[in-house]
């Protein structure tokens, strides 16, 4: 069992009024708040060692290059890849299917197929739009169904030769669904496509085994997962990152540059051109060692009984109406109450200090297939508590009855 009021400590923001009232934090699927840890950590990397990496033969430089390394290492062992070169640091996960994408540009050719799924977040749709575009292969889409599922049997019948690149989220941000990613890997692999999986939304409740899952790719952010903001992961087979292009050239990504010819730099270093985010690249290490202290199974309990306690007590709200009804759930629902904006109750419910996220979420095909503007999203985290919950719903009853 969690000592949630410890773990609540270690996160001063959890402290804070807002709007005079007690901060109530449930905009976890956007970012994580960050604990003590991670604050200082970041603090502790310019007082001691700041300094460029991999450029120095001084001491701090050796030592800011060291401990970035070692945070590649803690990654490397968290996904369980196989090498240290296969984790690349990003700015986040829309940096990582970036550079995905525009590699498969040179792969990709007219007549050629790119599989997404109806659940993206736009990080995951508009950058495969842009390959498409650039190379005349076609996108394609697998429906979802009412519950917010994805139909397997309409995936099957999509995947073919020509499919090159299946992408898809491990969990949907905007509904909380948990995607059967290895079917769809396995699938994928059977016709010789590639697999990315987006894991923006998994690695704050989940350690993803980038080995058993066998996915080419996976990209994730740091901030999601209680590190620092403009961090990110792309884990890539080795194989596939040797052969993709580099995605941006400058200092670092080289073996030798002349005017005639540059040669590029081993693994990771071809895909890490200038100065990185060092320090949030370190201190995502911290924030991984954090999690890991707290144990993923320990938080997959507590939000699982959020989750279980959260839909129960707004259920009891009348008109209001949970989308993304699947067994396979993290610890978000998203909901709208009949005949009032998601807007008008966000607005309210902030009075009150309480922090939801309203809109399309990033996800606007989800909001098109429910035929709805948005929707109001309270995603949780192992720090958050049944009384917060409890708040939200009397947040929201009171919202309710002030505009209806
Ligand atoms: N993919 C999913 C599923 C997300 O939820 C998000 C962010 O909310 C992203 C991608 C983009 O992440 P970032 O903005 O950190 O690059």
């Amino acid at each position: 069992m969690l000592d949630i009021q410890k773990i609540r400590a270690d996160f001063p923001i959890l402290s804070e009024k807002v709007n005079g009232k007690p901060l109530v934090y449930f905009d976890n699927g956007a970012t994580s708040q960050k604990p003590q840890v991670v604050i200082d950590a970041i603090a502790k990397y310019y007082q001691e060692i700041n300094a460029n990496i991999h450029r120095g033969v001084h001491t701090l430089s050796q030592l800011a290059t060291d401990a970035y390394e070692v945070s590649r290492g803690k990654v490397q062992n968290h996904i369980n890849a196989k090498y240290a070169h296969e984790v690349l640091f990003t700015s986040g996960t829309t940096f990582g299917i970036n550079l995905v994408a525009n590699g498969f540009a040179s792969i990709l050719k007219s007549g050629d197929e790119v599989i997404v799924s109806s659940l993206e977040h736009h990080s995951n749709i508009v950058p495969w739009q842009m390959l498409c575009e650039k190379t005349g292969a076609t996108l394609k889409v697998i429906p979802m169904d009412e519950n917010g599922e994805l139909i397997m049997a309409e995936y099957d019948k999509l995947l073919s030769a020509k499919t090159k690149i299946v992408t898809v989220n491990h969990i949907s941000n905007a509904l909380g669904i948990i995607n059967p990613i290895k079917y769809m890997i396995d699938k994928a692999h059977e016709v010789g496509s590639a697999v990315l999986i987006d894991g923006a939304q998994a690695v704050p409740h989940l350690k993803p085994d980038v080995q058993a899952l066998d996915c080419d790719f996976y990209a994730f952010s740091g901030h999601k997962m209680c590190g620092p903001t403009g961090t990110g992961i792309l884990y890539g087979k080795e194989a596939w990152l040797n052969k993709l292009p580099p995605y941006q050239g400058g200092g670092e990504m080289i073996k030798e540059v002349t005017f005639e010819k540059t040669t590029y730099a081993d693994l990771p270093h071809k895909f890490e051109a200038g100065t990185p985010h060092i320090a949030g690249g370190i201190v995502l290490g911290t924030a991984i060692d954090y999690m890991n202290e707290i144990g993923f199974e320990n938080i997959q309990k507590q939000e699982l009984e959020l989750l279980e306690y959260a839909t129960e007590r707004l259920s009891e709200i009348e008109g209001l109406k949970i989308y993304g009804n699947s067994k396979t759930k993290t610890s978000v629902v998203s909901f709208n109450i009949d005949g009032i904006h998601p807007y008008d109750i966000g607005t309210i419910i902030d009075k009150l200090g309480i922090a939801v996220r309203t809109g399309h979420h990033c996800a606007q095909p989800i909001m098109n297939f429910f035929c709805i503007p948005g929707t109001i999203r309270a995603s949780f985290s192992f720090y958050n508590t049944k009384e917060e919950i409890d708040a939200l719903v009397e947040a929201v009853k009171k919202a309710q009855m002030m505009l209806s």
